[in-house]
């Protein structure tokens, strides 16, 4: 089964994409659609026809500011809120700003959103105060109808490539990357003038309690090595302490689903069927509610709709079962589980880093610009907050457009061939043993010092062991870890990233001593939020080869908030009324 094989060939384009998700395909087709003449090439580990977390099709879009139902400021407002405060709102408004004529245009490829009976756009209430969610009627296609603009494009599409390192130049900036066959191990260097992360999410961090490796929330495929790389390229990641924590189906492990569910009166209930929490969008806030009542001895927490008239719990079955997970349906029947009967058990996710459900990621300005020149990202892995399957369409073009500006104006950086030899080093090292312990072994004893000490809430001394024994992890993989061929060898890097991410949340945690964020950043040794010292972003990088952490300011901001507003996502829990 894939047989290594020796090789290496070289490649040049203007925009190198990595990562061809939903991100990963906007921004292509937008560098392309401004600059022709150009060369994009678009590089994924898998197959882009069916890669990311929309490959299987999305019910609809979370986050869509639709004219007449909200305004720019207002959902600038309503994440700013939703994020404890802790955002550079340029990007949030420069995303509200434009996310309409990217709905208008996905509408354009074929992909059908809710209507009303007037023709207008029918958009549901899900968050704590706007009216933001837009159901997808035809959500499975979505990916398809991506798939057939690229084509249409003509735009050149790497697929079973596996990105490892960034390479940089000597100036700094980027020079392109290396990227290793998933089928045959061979090596291929991409020569870019401009490089734009879109990895998506780091999802296979923490370890699913089903107990499979790659029963993850997220898609499995998405190991954090955007995070990874861009950390060895010397680019800031921020909050990364602000983990991704979500309520889902237990077992299932996807979502329950609040968005789809709850506009026809479904809702997250405790083990007497009563509601507990006023608002089902995921939030921190959100998540600790669901973890105290948990504690409180009321648990587990459930998905409730069999209050509801069969015709909705049809219609709801239908969006769930067969627009977005066909998997879900199949798992109810399987266990017997039926939504007229009886509420569904739900618990608390694994942990992950991830900027489209919370804010961790690779810092971004409005135009998805890291802090490596002509190093851009966008999607789960970019640090624009509750950014969701649109954010990665809306912010995938404006890092798309952006990059081709860039490219445009400057010429390959020059990059030390040395850096090739070296990465080529590292990433064949576990094919040169004869024995030694298999990837999954590894990836699995990392994942599982994720649960038990990295879980919040955060405890000091647990991390600080926790660290300790992921370095001991560390050192398997750097001196035993050992494959036979070259599927394991990418299960193997993978790994690496995996550790790499585990790392950088434990730096983070314990870096910003306070609690933020609900249960995402609940830290037991701080357990209040500490304004004075702690209203800042946190940038964590790669210094002199070292974990290094510092405070950033946050940005003034271009939506004011009212000082009783501020805290609204904190008046979670329903409080009983005489
Ligand atoms: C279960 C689930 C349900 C969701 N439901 C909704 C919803 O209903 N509405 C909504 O708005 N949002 C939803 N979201 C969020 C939304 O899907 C994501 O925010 C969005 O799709 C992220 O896009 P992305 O491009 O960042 O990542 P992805 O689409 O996941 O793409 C990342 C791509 O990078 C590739 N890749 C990773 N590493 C490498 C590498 N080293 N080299 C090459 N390629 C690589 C992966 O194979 C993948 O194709 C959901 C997410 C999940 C997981």
């Amino acid at each position: 089964m894939d047989d290594l094989v020796d090789g290496l060939s070289e490649v040049s384009c203007d925009v190198l994409v990595i990562g061809g998700g939903t991100a990963g395909p906007m921004a292509a087709l937008k560098a392309k659609l401004k600059n022709p003449n150009a060369t994009v090439v678009l590089l994924e580990k898998a197959n882009v026809k069916r890669s990311g977390a929309i490959s299987m099709g999305m019910d609809g879009l979370n986050n869509a500011v639709i004219p007449g139902y909200a305004t720019p400021e207002q959902y600038t407002k309503e994440i700013t809120i939703a994020n404890d405060g802790i955002v550079d709102q340029a990007a949030v408004y420069k995303y509200a700003e434009r996310c309409y004529s990217i709905i208008e245009e996905l509408d354009s490829f074929g992909i059908r959103f809710l209507k009303n009976e007037n023709g207008d756009f029918a958009v549901k209430k899900v968050h704590h105060i706007g009216t933001y969610v837009l159901p997808m009627p035809n959500g499975e296609t979505v990916k398809k109808a991506l798939y057939r603009q690229l084509r249409r494009a003509r735009l050149l599409i790497s697929n079973r490539y596996m990105a490892t390192r960034l390479l940089t130049g000597k100036d700094g900036r980027v020079a392109g990357a290396i990227a290793v066959n998933t089928r045959t191990a061979e090596f291929l260097v991409l020569k870019a003038k401009a490089v734009i992360l879109c990895c998506g999410a780091a999802g296979r961090l923490g370890l699913p309690t089903s107990g499979y490796m790659f029963g993850t929330y997220e898609n499995a495929a998405n190991s954090g090595d955007g995070y990874a790389m861009a950390y060895h390229a010397g680019a800031a990641l921020a909050n990364l302490e602000c983990f991704q924590i979500n309520p889902l189906i237990k077992d299932y492990n996807g979502p329950a689903c609040a968005y789809v569910a709850g506009p026809f009166g479904a809702y997250t209930a405790n083990n007497t069927g009563s509601r507990f929490i006023e608002c089902d969008y995921w939030s921190g806030q959100m998540m600790l509610e669901f973890y105290n009542e948990l504690q409180s001895g009321k648990g587990p927490v459930f998905l409730k709709l069999n209050h509801l008239h069969e015709k909705t719990i049809s219609e709801i079955e239908h969006t769930l079962h067969k627009v977005e997970r066909p998997t879900r349906g199949l798992f109810h029947e399987g266990r017997g589980t039926d939504y007229r009967n009886e509420m569904i058990e739900m618990h608390i996710s694994e942990i992950g880093l991830c900027s489209g459900h919370s804010a961790s990621g690779v810092f971004v300005d409005e135009f998805a610009r890291t802090t490596v020149p002509g190093l851009y990202a966008a999607g789960d892995m970019a640090s624009v907050p509750h950014n969701y399957m649109l954010g990665a369409f809306t912010n995938g073009s404006v890092a798309g457009e952006d990059a081709m500006g860039f490219a445009d104006g400057h010429d390959f950086a020059e990059f030390d061939p040395a850096d090739v030899e070296k990465e080529r080093e590292r990433v064949l090292a576990p094919t040169k043993r004869e024995d030694g312990i298999p990837p999954n072994q590894i990836e699995y004893k990392a994942r599982r010092l994720v649960n038990d000490y990295l879980q919040p809430p955060k405890v000091t001394r647990k991390f600080e062991l926790g660290q300790k024994r992921l370095g001991e992890v560390r050192e398997d993989m750097n001196t035993q870890m050992m494959v036979r061929n070259s599927h394991e060898l990418m299960r193997a890097l993978e790994t690496a990233s995996i550790l790499d991410c585990a790392d950088m949340a434990a730096h983070a945690s314990l870096y910003r001593t306070e609690s933020r964020w609900g249960l995402y950043h609940m830290r037991t040794d701080y357990p209040e939020k500490n304004n004075d010292e702690w209203f800042c972003h946190t940038l964590l990088s790669k210094k002199n080869g070292r974990m290094f952490s510092e405070k950033r300011d946050v940005q003034p901001y271009i939506v004011p908030i009212a000082d009783e507003e501020k805290d609204l996502y904190d008046k979670q829990r329903i409080r009983a009324s005489a």
